[in-house]
């Protein structure tokens, strides 16, 4: 089963699937759950690093009162994941193991692929997803964490009731998609239908399911806007990431983009002034930057600025497909700031247990 549910990984954990640390995975039998470990890569992940859970005291989970305040209930909920552990495993388990506890299949595989959110990032993304896989279960945004899996167990519930067995695809807007099947022949095949079905209805929609960049900006615009920002941002911008020009997403996509990205990019040439001006409007500075002549992000240092450009294409990606659709729907207010505050305390935490 390890040995399957790693080789899933390994196929899912590629840049059509998913960016950076993001996506998880899963197989179970009746008592134990192995699980992807947070902070992990999908490519990198072996067999070793799967954290194996006792389904009993995961399923407790659900029976106990918790906190309201949301970073409390997060840390209770992190306490009891963390009691539910075998002793002899380590690692932190995805926040998101009590979700692949509650589907009875046993492999799970959760991805954010740019097809599939240029459907749960449009307007009219529930319309879409209801004709093309009226099998699946959509589910409308929910805050990650607990929330999520708390809200997604409820509607599988209800999705039980009136079908009589389990989804095989739960479907989150603005978020990715769960693929559970029995066999890793199955996680292949729903995959397979899914990226087939999406990318018919982009070609009838006529958009292209590829992001067009530009040429690489010169060296001597790279170094002036470098010393800019270097200038502005300090220790943030110490790494410095350039693409040749492509559209960029304008507003918050999914909660991974926000965690790399923030919320809103700069569009415009980054002078100081535009930068103290950024800051005082959204209270931080931008983290993707485009130009007529290119992109730049930024880190602080070069391997988090160039994670970062992966994001900036991937959602550059994402908003041609949903704008193709019936047009791009960003994350609320509410559920963007929750993951700006929730970055925060996932660091807070990082801290605290003397991680960085
Ligand atoms: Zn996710």
């Amino acid at each position: 089963m390890l040995d399957k549910i790693t080789e899933l990984s390994h196929e899912y954990g590629t840049p059509e699937y998913i960016q950076g640390g993001g996506g998880n995975t899963s197989a179970k039998n009746e008592e134990t759950l192995w699980v992807k470990p947070s902070g992990t890569t999908l490519a990198e992940l072996t067999e070793d690093m799967f954290v194996a859970m006792d389904r009993q005291k995961l399923g407790k989970l659900f029976e106990t009162e918790m906190p309201v305040e949301s970073s409390a209930r997060e840390a209770a909920v992190m306490d009891l994941m963390m009691a539910a552990m075998y002793p002899y495993s380590s690692g932190r388990p995805s926040v998101e193991a009590p979700l692949h506890d509650t589907l009875d299949a046993t492999f799970v595989v959760h991805t954010h692929p740019q097809l599939v959110n240029g459907m749960t990032c449009a307007k009219n993304g529930f319309e879409v997803c209801k004709r093309l896989f009226p099998e699946a279960l959509w589910v409308e945004y929910v805050d990650p964490g607990y929330t999520l899996c708390s809200v997604i167990r409820g509607r599988i519930k209800d999705y039980v009731a009136s079908k009589g067995h389990q989804p095989e695809m739960v479907i989150i807007e603005n978020h990715g998609i769960f693929v559970a099947s029995h066999t890793a022949g199955g996680i292949r095949k729903i995959y397979k239908t899914v990226m087939n079905g999406l990318r018919k209805e982009y070609k009838k929609e006529k958009v292209s399911p590829h992001l067009e960049v530009g040429v690489p900006p010169s060296a001597t615009l790279k170094e002036e806007i470098t010393k800019v920002l270097q200038k502005v941002m300090g220790k943030e911008a110490e790494g410095v990431c350039a693409s040749g020009a492509f559209k960029v997403a304008s507003g918050p996509l999914t909660p991974d983009h926000v965690v790399f990205m923030k919320s809103y990019p700069l569009i415009g040439d980054p002078t100081a002034k535009v930068l103290t001006a950024f800051k005082a409007q959204y209270g931080y500075f931008p983290k993707v930057i485009s130009v007529k002549d290119g992109v730049f992000t930024v880190g602080p240092n070069e391997k988090n600025a160039e994670l970062t450009m992966r994001f900036a294409k991937d959602g550059a990606l994402v908003e041609q497909l949903a704008n193709g659709l019936a047009g791009v729907k960003y994350m609320s207010e509410q559920a963007r700031g929750f993951i700006e505050n929730w970055e925060v305390e996932v660091y807070r935490q990082k801290v605290a247990m003397g991680k960085t």
